[in-house]
């Protein structure tokens, strides 16, 4: 195929790459520094007139619905724009219904998975867009990563991910808690961890990310916090969840909580550091 790929940043160009590696005709786009290996055309709308697939990988809303201002015009009629970034579910779907318009396919599939995903490509997608959308992305989708699933209509996929990392934010805070409270309880992390893993109040965070150092599986913990997925990341996906929550009177006060939790830290030196970096930012504190 041939795909026009804007957005070459930390996730951006390894996905491009393995898509280049499988044998697809791909020219990139971005407004930064180009990386290595990649073919570049000169503008967004450059890339996207008669690609059969335009891929987009970037940091927000805003610039998502600029970008799709500029290349919707420029694609062929029945072509496919396919959005991976992690935006607000309202920009998924004007951007959804401006392609629509133009009488393109369109698909939101934001990712799970990080760089080392990206990279390896062992991505998460989860995908919002007609049936159509999703078949006709279904085979990138299927290079770039190791599992996708078609959650609805346009904006679905962006929904799914902001409910998930929802979760996963109160849950890790919920763990980062626990193992703070032991530590002046005196009890051992490592006990902790084994009571924890194997009884009801085990999670991802704890089993398979836990944030205390030398406890479970590798982590970020055991390499001084460093990302994996960076604390401003969660804050960007938490601060989505409740923009979300707003919007249709949905009832998330612990979701509001943690946003609040994560700027705080990410204000107090937390910016950089893996989000399980929140252990060692509570263990330090007292209660007020
Ligand atoms: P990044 O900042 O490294 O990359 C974004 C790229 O978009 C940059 O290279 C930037 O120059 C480019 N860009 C900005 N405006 C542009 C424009 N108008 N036209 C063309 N290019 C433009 O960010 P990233 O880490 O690659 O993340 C991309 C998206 O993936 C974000 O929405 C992020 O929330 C999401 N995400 C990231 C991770 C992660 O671990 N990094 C994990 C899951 C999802």
């Amino acid at each position: 195929m041939k795909i026009g790929f804007i957005g070459l940043g930390n996730m951006g160009a390894p996905m491009a790459v393995n898509l280049q590696a499988a044998g697809h005709d791909l020219t990139g786009f971005d407004v930064g520094a180009a990386p290595d290996g990649i073919p570049m055309g000169a503008s967004a709308a450059e890339v996207a007139a008669g690609a059969d697939v335009v891929i987009t990988m970037l940091p927000n809303g805003a610039i998502l619905r600029n970008v799709a201002a500029e290349v919707v015009p420029a694609m062929t009629a029945g072509a496919l724009l396919l959005d991976c970034s992690t935006v607000d579910v309202d920009a998924a779907r004007a951007v959804a219904q401006m392609a629509q318009d133009a009488g393109l396919l369109s698909a939101d599939a934001p990712v799970s998975g990080g760089t080392v995903g990206a990279e390896n490509g062992t991505l998460t997608f989860m995908a919002g867009g007609s049936p159509a959308a999703f078949a006709a992305a279904a085979p990138l989708l299927d290079i770039m990563g190791q599992k996708a699933v078609h959650c609805g209509d346009a904006g679905a996929g962006q929904a799914a991910k902001l409910c998930n990392n929802m979760i996963l934010g109160i849950t890790m805070i919920g763990t980062c808690e626990a193992f703070a409270l032991a530590d002046k309880l005196g009890l051992d992390r490592a006990a902790l961890y084994d009571v924890v893993s194997t009884s009801s109040g085990q999670s991802w965070s704890t089993t398979t990310y836990c944030p205390a150092p030398g406890v479970g599986p590798k982590s970020p913990s055991d390499n001084g916090y460093a990302p994996g997925f960076a604390a401003e990341l969660m804050l960007k996906d938490l601060d989505l969840s409740q923009q979300a929550a707003v919007s249709v009177d949905a009832a998330t006060t612990l979701g509001a909580q943690a946003a609040e939790m994560y700027r705080a830290f990410v204000e107090e030196g937390g910016m950089g550091q893996d989000f399980s970096a929140m252990l060692p930012h509570l263990a330090a504190k007292g209660r007020s």
